[in-house]
C-alpha cells in the first residue's frame, strides 16, 4: 500500500438524509475514517404544536439500531408516539357488506410497541449533532462527477463547486434518483405506481389510543398514525396513497376547498372511527414507485437507503429498510478481517448477500398487498373485505404480519 493510499479516508458517504447521516455515524463508530458529502439545508427550530409533515413509523429493529448509536435517547420523548395496535379495515362502500377487519397488537409480537412515530426533522437534527460531535468532516455540496482515481488513489468524487474528495469506498445514500448510483453504472428497475402518497396532519375528534388505523378502499390506502396531542386536541398523521389523478385534483384545489373536500372524503372512508377529522397542516404529495437495484455494490460503490430501493409506503417500511442497510454495512465493514481493505469486493458481496433476503421479502409483501387490496383497478370490494377477515382468523399468518409490522 502506498503512503498516499494509507492516508486516504476509508469511506465517503454521499447524501445527507437520514440514511446518509446514520451511515456516516455507524461507520465512524466502527473506527473507519469517514467523510460526508451532501447539502446541509437549515432545519426549522422545534416549536410546540408544529410538527414536521414527514413522519416515519420506526420498527423495533430501527429503534435498537438508533439506540446503539446514542440517537434514540437524544430524541425529544414528548414528540414520539408509540403504536401498540393496528386496526386494518376494508371498505363498506364498495361491497355493501360489513367491512373486512384485521387487528394486530404488540402483545402478539411479545413486545410493548409495534412501532414508534417519529418526525423526520427531529431525527435529522439529532443525527446531525451526533455527526458533528464525532468529528466527521461534512462537505456541504453536491456530487457532480465520480471516477476511480489513478492507481492506489481510491475514488475521486468531484463536487458541484469544484472540490474533490477521495476515499477507498463510496456509500451512495443520495436518495431514489441517486447520481452516484447512476455514475457508477449500477442499474435500477423502477415501476411507478399509479398512486401518490398524500400527507397531512389532522386534528381528531377522538383519541387514537396508540392505534395506527388503515383502510384499504377503492380510493387507495388510507393510514392514520397516532401523534402527540396538541392545544387543539387529539392529532393523527395521514398518509393516503390515492390514485394519481385523484391526488392531483385534490392538491390543485385552493387551500380552503382542499381542506373541505379532504375532510368530507375522510368522514366517508373512516366512518367516524376517530371522530371528526380536521386538516391542520398543508397537504404534500409524494409520487410512489417500486424500485430496486439488482447489484447493491460494485467496484467500490455501495448503495443504501432509497438509493438502493423504494417500496410502497403501505407498510411504513422504506426508512426501516434503509436503516437495516446501514446496520448490515457497518457490521460487515466493522467485522472485516484485518488484511481486507474496506473496498474488498468480497466484503461488498457479503453486504449484498446480507440484504438480499429482507429487501426481496419487503418488495414482495408491499407490492403484493398493494395489488391485492390497494390498487384501484384490481380488487373487487368483497374480495378486499373477505381477504382481511380471512387473515384475521389465521393465527400463523397473523403472527407473520405482526412480526413484519414490528420489523422483527
Ligand atoms: C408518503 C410516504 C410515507 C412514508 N412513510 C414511511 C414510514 O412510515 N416509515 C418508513 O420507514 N419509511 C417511510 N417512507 C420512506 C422514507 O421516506 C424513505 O425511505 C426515506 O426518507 C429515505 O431516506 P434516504 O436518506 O435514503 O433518502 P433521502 O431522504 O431522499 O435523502 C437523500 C439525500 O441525498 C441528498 N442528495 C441528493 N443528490 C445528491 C448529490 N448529487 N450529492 C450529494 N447529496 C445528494 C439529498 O439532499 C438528501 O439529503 C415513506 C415514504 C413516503 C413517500
Amino acid at each position: 500500500m502506498t503512503s498516499a493510499a494509507s492516508s486516504l479516508p476509508d469511506v465517503a458517504v454521499v447524501g445527507t438524509g437520514i440514511a446518509g447521516l446514520a451511515a456516516a455515524l455507524a461507520l465512524a463508530r466502527k473506527g473507519l475514517r469517514v467523510e460526508l458529502l451532501g447539502p446541509r439545508k437549515p432545519l426549522p427550530a422545534p416549536e410546540a404544536d408544529a410538527y414536521d409533515p414527514r413522519v416515519y413509523a420506526l420498527s423495533p429493529a430501527s429503534r435498537g439500531m438508533l439506540a446503539q448509536l446514542g440517537i434514540w435517547e437524544a430524541l425529544p420523548a414528548e414528540r414520539i408516539t408509540g403504536v401498540r395496535t393496528m386496526d386494518i379495515r376494508g371498505d363498506h362502500a364498495a361491497s355493501g357488506r360489513r367491512p373486512g377487519r384485521l387487528g394486530l397488537s404488540a402483545w402478539q409480537a411479545g413486545s410493548d410497541y409495534l412501532a414508534w412515530i417519529v418526525e423526520s426533522r427531529e431525527l435529522e437534527r439529532v443525527l446531525r449533532q451526533a455527526v458533528q460531535w464525532s468529528g466527521i468532516r461534512w462537505t456541504d455540496d453536491t456530487l457532480a462527477a465520480f471516477a476511480p482515481a489513478p492507481a492506489g488513489g481510491g475514488l475521486a468524487l468531484s463536487t458541484a463547486s469544484g472540490q474533490t474528495l477521495r476515499a477507498r469506498l463510496a456509500v451512495a445514500a443520495d436518495g431514489a434518483d441517486s447520481r452516484l448510483r447512476e455514475m457508477a453504472g449500477l442499474a435500477v428497475a423502477r415501476t411507478p405506481y399509479d398512486a401518490t402518497g398524500v400527507v397531512v396532519h389532522l386534528d381528531a375528534g377522538l383519541p387514537h389510543q396508540e392505534c395506527a388505523c388503515q383502510w384499504f378502499t377503492q380510493d387507495g390506502i388510507l393510514a392514520l398514525l397516532p401523534m402527540p396531542d396538541t392545544a387543539a386536541g387529539h392529532q393523527v398523521s395521514m398518509v393516503w396513497s390515492m390514485p394519481r389523478g385523484q391526488a392531483r385534483a385534490l392538491l390543485e384545489l385552493p387551500e380552503a376547498e382542499q381542506a373541505a373536500v379532504l375532510e368530507h372524503r375522510l368522514a366517508q372512508a373512516t366512518a367516524g372511527r376517530l371522530g371528526a377529522l380536521r386538516v391542520r397542516s398543508p397537504l404534500l404529495g409524494f409520487p410512489l414507485a417500486l424500485q430496486h437495484s439488482p447489484l447493491l455494490a460494485h467496484r467500490g460503490v455501495v448503495l443504501v437507503g432509497d438509493a438502493a430501493h423504494l417500496v410502497h409506503p403501505l407498510a411504513g417500511q422504506g426508512l426501516n429498510l434503509g436503516l437495516g442497510d446501514v446496520a448490515a454495512l457497518a457490521e460487515v465493514l466493522g467485522g472485516r478481517e484485518p488484511f481486507r481493505a474496506v473496498d474488498d469486493e468480497r466484503l461488498l458481496r457479503r453486504y449484498a448477500r446480507a440484504r438480499a433476503e429482507p429487501l426481496m421479502a419487503m418488495r414482495i409483501v408491499t407490492d403484493g398487498l398493494f395489488h391485492l387490496f390497494g390498487a384501484p383497478a384490481a380488487p373487487v370490494g368483497w374480495l378486499r373485505n373477505a381477504g382481511l377477515d380471512v387473515v384475521d382468523k389465521l393465527p400463523l399468518l397473523k403472527r407473520l404480519l405482526v412480526n413484519g409490522a414490528a420489523g422483527a
